[in-house]
């Protein structure tokens, strides 16, 4: 079954995110695995039989004096299944390193949430051609404290830095050639199949191309996942597709 994750990000008020929720109740389809990922304030409010829920990000720690964070044992408590880790705005804005991610993982992993870990060069690495040295790193770092009977709970996205929210995309055959990569690597580290997802300017106009790529399991969107009308649609295209 296909992932679709819709990543919020800091959008919608209580309002807005009822709105969203009239909008798009009964038209997700059950063919899809769909994670919706709200502000923590709307968690509870997003529960729903159509789609599962996830956080945005978490803490390392499962509790104590960490002002303003929010752990996953915490997160567990109200039965958030999800949460997405080393998105390129918290690398970038938060100033969040690979060992940061790779405590986040680990401690997500252990209070039963799965972690959707987000990878992906930024336009000077990609201009230097070094995209495939700071995937590796990225990759690798963040699965640091990872076992290979984990492997199985993870999904990582690629996210190319320099696609998110700008309307370019990869070539399909370069979208291609990096998750198979992605997946090789972790084969052959811990002989599994781990699930990717990719991320990046995904709209109504080439997402059927992308959903279709050979070995991709699923797709990240931020912006077109916005829209409840538009974000239904696009999950129509998808199942039309498949
Ligand atoms: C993202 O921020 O993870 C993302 C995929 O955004 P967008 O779809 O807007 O490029």
């Amino acid at each position: 079954m296909k992932t679709v994750v819709a990543n919020l990000k800091m959008n919608m008020n209580l309002e807005d995110c009822k709105n969203y929720l009239d909008k798009t109740k009964g038209k997700i389809d059950t063919g899809l695995n769909v994670i919706i990922c709200p502000s923590f304030l709307y968690l509870n409010l997003f529960k729903s039989d159509e789609f599962k829920v996830g956080a945005q990000n978490c803490y390392k720690q499962k509790e104590g004096s960490f002002t303003g964070e929010v752990s996953p044992y915490q997160l567990k408590s109200i039965n958030v299944d999800y949460v997405i880790l080393g998105h390129s705005e918290r690398r970038k804005i938060f100033n969040e390193n690979d060992k940061l991610i790779a405590e986040k993982v680990i401690e997500t992993l252990k209070n039963n949430i799965k972690p959707i870990i987000c990878i992906g060069e930024t336009t000077s690495e990609r201009d230097l051609k070094k995209t495939d040295i700071v995937i590796k790193k990225q990759l690798l770092e963040a699965l640091k404290y990872i076992d290979s009977d984990m492997i199985n709970d993870i999904f990582i996205a690629y996210e190319p830095v320099w696609a998110i929210g700008t309307g370019n995309i990869p070539s399909l055959n370069d979208i291609e050639e990096i998750v198979n990569y992605i997946k090789e690597i972790v084969n052959n580290k811990y002989n599994k199949n781990i699930k990717v997802l990719y991320g990046g300017s995904i709209n109504n106009e080439n997402i059927q191309e992308i959903i279709t790529l050979n070995n991709i399991d699923g797709v990240l969107i931020g912006n077109a996942s916005l829209n409840p009308d538009g974000f239904i649609k696009l999950l129509d295209q998808i199942i039309e597709t498949i």
